[in-house]
This record gives structure tokens, sequence and C-alpha cells, in this order.
């Protein structure tokens, strides 16, 4: 079995995902959140810085007379102490003091520069070089509608932060992996607990022919259960049919056998009676000896008729055939026998039918019906055959008023080697095949058959058939 193909990998997976799935996006959104919060109450912290510097360059009057040495000790080591620079210029954005001295007397034209020049506080966070700058207006705190002397802007170098950040990441990825690691554990187990009665109902399935048990029973899931009854309901039918094919297969060898038997003690009791033995006693066991033959005969090709129709199910050789034309041939066919029996024999014929049937097994399954009706009748007895058509379908009705058959017998006649009442099945010769062969005929065209008899009085078969073949139907 692939594990790569099993159920429980699958829940297994599942599991796994929507375990994992979650705190996987906590964990990223406390990160981003954690280092968010870090960056806003820094800005929070540095703006507090600036303005407390920009209240001191108003009062010294730093940006008019650029004088002041405290102010400049001051701002370098401010700036020193958030590892960062400090620039800061007047109204017409010329810088006044850089802590880098880098820009001294330059004109800062920088896009945040010329906001916070519009009296706005920015802030610009750039993650890849670990730097924050926020920009500010310089303006007199006292004052309501200030105007604006200048702006500082002040950079921070955001290491110690970001390795507080990586600090909580890693805990985070930590915390991660312990949780994949739990949920893998977790999901494997429920996996295997899940798919375990599946292995059950597997294995007890495998055990049936080594213990004594004949069926299965699971109980865990409602699905296992109708699994287990389907399998117990499919293998009654298994038996059902290996039943009924061993009853065929010694059927069979009776019935091949009886006519041996009868055969052989007929041949040995001419051989022990000698020279000594009349001629007519000659004649008479060679003529029954020649019945035997007849019959095994009959029973050999009823069984071959029998066998092609189960294997020919596919290949039916279907024609377009005039069933009124058949009928009568049929008749014609058997009107000796019908002669002999004193048996009257009638077709009466409703409209012309052309139905698509296989001739052969057809007019094999009709004559059967005929047959029997002749032969299972009393002399002055009659059988009518009437043939009519809707639509769809094609009806043939056989019909005598001959022996009947018993309301205990009328359930099995169909089935392989039943003879009906053994009285008269003792005088009238037959295998107790032909109503087989007739009903699987008659279900290779899709057809229906049924029977109605009243004892004594006579009985009729009614056949029904598509008119047009579809090999796709189901017959049975
Ligand atoms: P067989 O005729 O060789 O015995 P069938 O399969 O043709 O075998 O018929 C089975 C049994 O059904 C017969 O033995 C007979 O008892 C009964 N049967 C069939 N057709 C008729 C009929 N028309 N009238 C009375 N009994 C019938």
């Amino acid at each position: 079995m692939k594990f790569s193909k099993s159920l429980q990998l699958r829940f297994m997976l599942f599991l796994l995902g929507a375990g994992v799935l979650p705190a996987l996006i906590i964990t990223f959104v406390l990160i981003t959140s954690y280092e968010s919060q870090m960056i806003s109450s820094e800005i929070r912290r540095l703006n507090v810085q600036v303005g407390l510097l920009s209240g001191e360059i108003i009062t010294s009057g730093y940006l008019e007379n650029g004088e002041a040495e405290g102010i400049n000790a001051e701002l370098t080591s401010v700036a020193d102490s958030y590892a960062g620079r400090i620039m800061v210029t007047d109204e017409e954005l010329r810088v006044v003091k850089d802590t880098y001295g880098m820009y001294d007397g330059r004109i800062f034209l920088w896009e945040n520069a010329v906001i916070a020049m519009q009296g706005e506080n920015t802030s610009y966070y750039d993650r890849d070089n670990s730097f924050l700058i926020i920009t500010a207006p310089i303006l007199s705190q006292s004052e309501e509608n200030t105007p604006i002397h200048g702006i500082m802007m002040m950079t921070e170098s955001t290491e110690s932060l970001e390795s507080g950040v990586e600090y909580v990441s890693n805990i985070g990825l930590i915390c991660l992996i312990v949780v994949v690691l739990l949920m893998a554990a977790l999901s494997g187990l429920v996996s295997g607990w899940l798919v375990r009665p599946l292995h059950e109902l597997s294995s007890s399935i495998n055990d049936l022919g080594k213990t004594n048990e004949s069926s299965i029973t699971s109980n865990a899931y409602s699905e296992t259960r109708e699994i287990a009854e389907s399998f117990n309901h499919y293998q009654q039918m298994m038996r059902v049919l290996d039943d009924s094919r061993q009853e065929f297969v010694s059927n069979v060898s009776h019935e091949l056998k009886t006519p041996l038997a009868s055969i052989k003690v007929l041949a040995d009791s001419i051989n022990m009676m000698g020279d000594d033995a009349p001629i007519e006693m000659y004649r008479e066991f060679m003529g029954d000896i020649t019945t035997e033959v007849d019959r095994e005969t009959k029973t050999i090709n009823d069984l071959l008729s029998l066998v092609r129709m189960d294997k020919s199910k596919a290949d039916l050789n279907i024609t377009i055939t005039n069933i009124n034309e058949l009928l009568e041939l049929i008749l014609k066919r058997l009107e000796p026998l019908a002669a002999k029996q004193e048996v009257e024999l009638v077709m009466e014929s409703f409209r012309p039918v052309t139905a698509e049937v296989d001739e052969v097994k057809f007019s094999l399954a009709i004559m059967n019906l005929i047959e029997n009706a002749i032969k299972y009748n009393n002399a002055g007895g009659w059988v009518h055959v009437s043939i009519n058509s809707d639509h769809q379908y094609c009806f043939i009705r056989v019909e005598d008023n001959g022996m009947g058959i018993s309301e205990e017998a009328i359930g099995h006649v169909f089935e392989r080697f039943y003879r009906g009442d053994k009285s008269h099945s003792r005088e009238i010769s037959g295998t107790g095949l032909g109503l087989a062969i007739t009903r699987e005929a008659i279900l290779l065209h899709h057809g229906e058959i049924r029977v109605s008899s009243v004892q004594g009085e006579g009985t009729v078969f009614d056949v029904r058939i598509p008119l047009s073949y579809i090999e796709e139907r189901e017959g049975r």
C-alpha cells in the first residue's frame, strides 16, 4: 500500500495545516505589530526631544545670532546619545547646524523638510539601513499661530530596537517550531485513530476465510457499517450463486449418468441371457437402449443451448425479423407432434409484427413453450398461440387447456432441471431445461416472461419483448 495515497496521510496533513497555519499567522502578526509599536513609541520620544530642543533654540536666539556654544554642545551630545544626527535650519531651510558638519550653510531641500516648514511633524523609517528620521518645525511653544523659525531634523539608529525585534522574532520562531512538532505528533495520533476502523475492517475481511466467522461487523462509523453490510450482502449473493452452481453441476452429472446406467443394465441383461434370449426380448431391450440414448442426446443438446445462452450475452445475432412468419414456421414444425398427441394447434395474429431479435434463440424460446403446451396436454386438447404488438413491444401468448401446473410447482418451472409433477413427468419425456432456456433467451432480448396456470384446466405463458433491441438496457 502506497503511503502517499493513504487516507491517514491526508488526515495528518490536514490536521497539521489546520494547527500550524493559525500559529504562523498569529506569530507573524505579533512580531510586525510589536515592531510598529516600538517604532511609533520611538517617534513619540524623538518628537518630545525635538520639542524640548526647539524651545531652547528659540529662547536662546540661536537662529538669529548663530551663537550659543551651550546649544551646539547640547545638540551634539543629544545626537550622539541617539547614535544619530541633528540638523537645524533657519526659515529659508539654510542649515545652521549639522552635527555631522557636512551640510553647514547649505540649503536643505528635502520633501519632509518642506512639510515641516509648513508646520507638520514627519517621520521616516528606513528599515534596510536601520535608521529613523523625524523632522519638526521650530516654533515657540508659548505663542499660538506662532511663525515657524526653521526646522529640526533628527535621525536615530534603530539597530538596538531591531535587535529587540529580532529577539522577539526568535522566541516566536521557537514557539512556532514547538507548535509544529506538537501538532505533527498530535495529527499522527489523531489520524491513526481516525483510520483504525478502516484497517480493522480490511483485516476482518482478510481473516474471513481463516476463522469461523461468516460475516463482518464494523460499528465504528456509519460509513464502515455500510461497507460491512454491503460486503456481507455481496458475500451472501456469492454463496447463493456458488450453491446454485454446485447444484447445477450435481444435477448435470445425475442427468447424464441416469441414461448411461439404464443402458448398462439393459446391455448386461442381454449379455447374461446369452444365446437363449428370445429375439423379441432383444428387440425390446434394444428399443429401450435407443430411447435412453435419445434422452442423453436431448439432455446434452439442451445443456449446450443453455451454455451458449450464458456465453453469448454479448454476441447476439440481432436481425429485423417478421415474427408472424417465424411463428408460422415453428407451428409447422410442431404440427406432426400435435397430430400425434391429438392436440389442435391454432395461431391467431392480431397484426403483422416485425421486431429486432436473434432468430435462432428467439425461435428456440417460443418453440419450447409450444412444445410443452402440446406435451403436457390431453388427447382432444388445444393449444392457442397469439401474437400482438403496441408501439413498443411484441406480445406472444401460448395458452393450452392441458394438465396445468400445481401451485407448488409454478414457482420452480423456470429452474434448471426442474420437472413438474413426478407422475406425469415419468411418462412425458423431457430434461427440465426447456423453460430455463426460454427464460434466458427472453432475458437476452430484454423481455419478460410470465406464467399462470390452474391445475387440471390449463396454462398460459405470456412473453413480451421490445420491438427494437437496445444494447445497453439492463435485462435483469
Ligand atoms: P421439461 O419439459 O423437459 O420437463 P421444462 O423446463 O420445459 O422441462 O418444463 C419444466 C416443467 O414445467 C415440466 O416438467 C412441466 O411439469 C411443467 N410445464 C411446463 N410447461 C407446461 C405446460 N404447458 N403445462 C403444464 N406443465 C408445464
